[in-house]
């Protein structure tokens, strides 16, 4: 189906690559270059030998253009870091290949995530007549697909979603984060943000939190954080009236993160020790356990969904759309996690849909602008089976109130 490139061997990058190594008639020729090329050796040793690897610092748009003019991709998988989004976007419009991410772009010296950068980018990509497809993992990723599923199939009208995120694994280590630390932490210490009414709400970090019955889990402390697919959401389901994001975090995450807070060790600006600048969140992530390396003790399950509410045929309806992932058997299937799993099959999923042109454009898309059924069909078939659990309003009240209370 033609050559695909992959940036970065890390968590999500491993997935990937392991996943296209299974389907080989798909993916024939996959090339996975990242910064640290034993990390990409290292992978493709444990798929037989199969991949082809390479040096790359994506950070620099001639050394990207360079490999992929000597790669011949059909599209570029992205899943490095959200700082280098940009540079391999460029590079992308300089060699007329399609692109393929799971987070949007954040600049290193300031912790803003934002798609306005990269939707900035759909006069060029359309001019070249190439595609980019933006955030294409689980959430943002899946989660917005179940939301455009539901906007097709299920509602006439939706006019508020819960996106509900639940991690009851354990890794068995003190403190770990389970994709790329420095982002991680990034992401969870910024002022939390939802949208209702026309307007985003600001509040203080981690200040909003409830109890949540997740499916095949249970109740579990969730807290209101601002998330990335929020911002396309609100552009993309027309009638939306509100959106929030919940995120499961224990008790001892919660004192942890205080603690290295409080401490000064998630800064991002640079600190000068003994003549040597150091970046306190860059030393945290060199300290703690690589998100990759968790899942050899791993146990548990993610459960993640879109509590959706709007109106079918004039009557309030309610539907969770979820899926649930069992760490050991994403371990057992591909020697991962399952947060790196979440995120690298429906990467691969949407270079399926690319490759067989069953997702196709010219610009710059958020996933849910995109058919969302072939998607959900092979995401299902590749490992991410999801349920529809249709409710009254009254269970999506009980689920999760629509006011903060
Ligand atoms: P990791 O830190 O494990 O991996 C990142 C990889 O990118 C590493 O191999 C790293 O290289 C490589 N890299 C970093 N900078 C460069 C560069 N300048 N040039 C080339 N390679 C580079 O992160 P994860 O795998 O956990 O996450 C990958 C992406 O997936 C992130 O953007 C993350 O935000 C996103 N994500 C999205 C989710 C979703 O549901 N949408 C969920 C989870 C993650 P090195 O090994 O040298 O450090």
């Amino acid at each position: 189906m033609g050559n695909v490139l992959i940036i970065g061997a890390g968590g999500v990058g491993a997935v990937a690559a392991r996943k296209c190594a299974m389907n080989r008639v798909l993916f024939p020729h996959v090339t996975l270059a990242s910064r640290t090329l034993e990390k990409c050796e290292k992978i493709n040793e444990s798929v037989g030998g199969v991949l082809d690897v390479a040096h790359v610092d994506a950070d620099n748009v001639d050394e990207v253009t360079r490999l992929i003019e000597r790669v011949q991709p059909k599209v570029v998988l992205n899943l490095a870091l959200p700082y280098q989004d940009l540079s391999i976007m460029d590079a992308c419009l300089a060699t007329g290949v399609s692109y393929l991410d799971t987070a949007n772009y954040e600049p290193l010296h300031e912790a803003k995530f934002s798609y306005t950068w990269q939707w900035a980018y759909h006069d060029r990509f359309r001019d070249k007549g190439i595609m980019a497809v933006l955030g294409c993992g689980f959430d943002p990723g899946v989660i917005s697909v179940f939301c455009a599923y539901a906007q097709k199939n299920l509602f006439d009208t939706i006019t508020a979603i819960d996106i509900l995120d639940c991690n009851d694994g354990n890794h068995g280590k003190a403190f770990a984060t389970n994709f790329n630390l420095e982002i991680n932490l990034r992401e969870i210490t910024q002022r939390g943000k939802y949208w209702k009414d026309g307007t985003w709400r600001e509040i203080d970090p981690l200040s909003v939190s409830r109890d949540i019955t997740y499916p095949e889990v249970g109740p579990r402390a969730s807290y209101l954080i601002y998330h990335e697919e929020e911002e396309s959401l609100v552009k993309h389901i027309p009638g939306l009236r509100q959106i929030r994001f919940w995120m499961t975090f224990s008790d001892t995450y919660i004192k942890h993160l205080e603690v290295l807070q409080n401490v000064g060790l998630t800064r991002i600006d640079a600190v000068s020790y003994k003549g040597v600048d150091i970046v306190p969140l860059q030393f945290l992530k060199a300290l703690l356990p690589d998100p990759a390396s968790l899942a050899a003790d791993y146990t548990g399950k993610t459960s993640i969904g879109a509590l959706v509410r709007g109106i079918k045929n004039g009557q309030p309806k309610a539907a969770l759309i979820y899926n649930v992932c069992h760490h050991e058997a994403c371990a057992r299937e591909v020697g991962s996690q399952a947060v790196s799993y979440t995120t690298g099959v429906p990467a691969i999923t949407g270079a399926m849909m690319m490759l067989k042109g069953l997702w196709k454009g010219k610009g710059v898309f958020n996933v849910e602008q995109l058919p969302p059924e072939p998607f959900l069909d092979e995401v299902a078939r590749q490992g991410l089976p999801w349920q529809v659990q249709e409710m009254s309003l009254g269970e999506a009240e009980a689920l999760v109130p629509l006011d903060m209370g």
